[in-house]
């Protein structure tokens, strides 16, 4: 090894080992530190580049840097960055306007993070269930998924059964009941009479790119329509592109009550979501009942106007579709060889480590040192999400480095 490579490598563990000092150690960040990105690539401190096949979750949709989102996010920068929901800004409505008509919907509620919409959507379907359905006071219940991953407040992880999401924090709020994904039949098992919503991510990103049965969602949609349950779609991370179609409900041709969006909503800039339904269901929040000194700010909405805007020419959609479908296939390659199984939706994986090869975190690190970057979830699962201005070129030259680190 050069002398050069040597400080090099020192100035990626200094980095580390002073961040360690003082920051929460809620996370165990893969040993690389990212100083730039430019589409589907990231470049380190040390000057060595990446593909980014995870994208921050889903949330760099457009790639790092898309020229269209820097130039609308500059000069709204400079313009207006934020006022408040006190007053009107004159970005808010458009963006509104435009996200409502790319969900087929009427009104949108912005908020900041995920977990927020997700919060949001809650609060909404028990004011509904008050308000319109006549569920007495308190009495309300929303039914979620096994492996649900919604976030990380209080509220969220009482209802998740990942252990480390949720063992210390309770204790926890009441109203939820859990039923296994996948499972049509056990969701209309627990709905009462007091049963205000069904929460559910169509597909289960966290736990691993979960894809339900074919028909579950349809099926879902029919339960809830049949007992005046509100269906509120996660589509955080399966949404807005990411599996070929806008919204992932619509490989199902299902129409959600409620929305929820985040993540690519912000392109991949800051903090965006938004709760996006009919106004006979988010009509219920009255003012003063709900809010965020940040949510719905001119700086965001400009951007998230722009993410609607290039969505609704289906042009990423048709990508994710086709490129999936040649990532689906190279993958398909690889089962049997170090993998157990592969989940494909759109350009969306998640892909079975064999326990003979190592856990997903050391196939994560050996890729991460052939210039490929994943994130491995749940022990054995890596994920792949990369952006959807991904080339064929660049999968089929990410899934040799996997075929390479499987067989070595
Ligand atoms: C990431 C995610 C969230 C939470 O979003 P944050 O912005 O991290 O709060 C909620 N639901 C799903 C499905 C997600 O993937």
């Amino acid at each position: 090894m050069s002398a050069d490579q040597i400080s090099v490598d020192t100035t990626t563990l200094e980095i580390i080992r002073a961040e360690d000092e003082h920051l929460a150690h809620n996370y165990h960040p893969l040993p690389v530190v990212i100083s730039r990105g430019e589409g589907v690539w990231v470049t380190d401190v040390e000057g060595k580049r990446y593909l980014d096949l995870l994208s921050a979750y889903s949330a760099l949709n457009f790639g790092h840097g898309h020229p269209a989102l820097l130039a609308v996010a500059r000069e709204q920068l400079e313009r207006l960055t934020l006022t408040s929901r006190a007053y009107h800004n004159d970005k808010l409505g458009t963006f509104a306007a435009a996200l409502a008509k790319l969900a087929g919907k009427d009104m949108v509620l912005p908020m900041n993070t995920g977990a927020e919409a997700v919060e949001t959507g809650i609060k909404v379907a028990r004011a509904w269930g008050y308000r319109v359905k006549g569920i007495p006071t308190d009495a309300a219940r929303v039914i979620v998924a096994g492996g649900n991953f919604h976030g990380r407040t209080i509220t969220i992880v009482g209802f998740s059964d990942d252990p480390a999401a949720r063992d210390a924090f309770g204790p926890y709020s009441g109203g939820f009941a859990q039923v296994p994904f996948g499972d049509a039949a056990a969701i209309e098992a627990a709905i009462d009479e007091n049963t205000a919503a069904v929460l559910l991510e169509p597909i289960q990103g966290e736990a691993g790119v979960i894809v339900p049965p074919e028909g579950y969602l349809r099926e879902v949609r029919e339960i809830c329509d049949r007992h005046n349950v509100l269906l509120i779609a996660d589509e955080i991370q399966s949404g807005l592109g990411r599996v070929g179609e806008t919204f992932a409900c619509d490989r199902e041709q299902v129409v959600p009550d409620i929305y929820l969006l985040g993540k690519a909503l912000g392109g991949g800039i800051l903090p965006l979501s938004a709760v996006v339904a009919n106004a006979d269901v988010l009509g219920v929040i009255r003012s003063g009942e709900h809010g965020s000194t940040f949510g719905g700010n001119p700086l965001a909405a400009a951007i998230g106007e722009r993410v609607v805007e290039m969505l609704s020419t289906g042009e990423f959609q048709e990508r994710a579709r086709a490129l999936g479908e040649h990532l689906a296939s190279r993958l398909a390659d690889l089962v049997g060889h170090g993998v157990t199984a592969v989940r494909v939706a759109g350009l969306w994986a998640g892909i079975d480590i064999d326990p003979r090869v190592g856990t997903g975190r050391e196939v994560a690190e050996r890729l991460l040192a052939r210039g490929v970057l994943v994130k491995d979830t749940h022990g054995q699962t890596i994920r792949i999400a990369p952006p959807l201005v991904i080339r064929a070129t660049e999968i089929d030259w990410a899934v040799e480095q996997l075929r390479f680190v499987l067989a070595a």
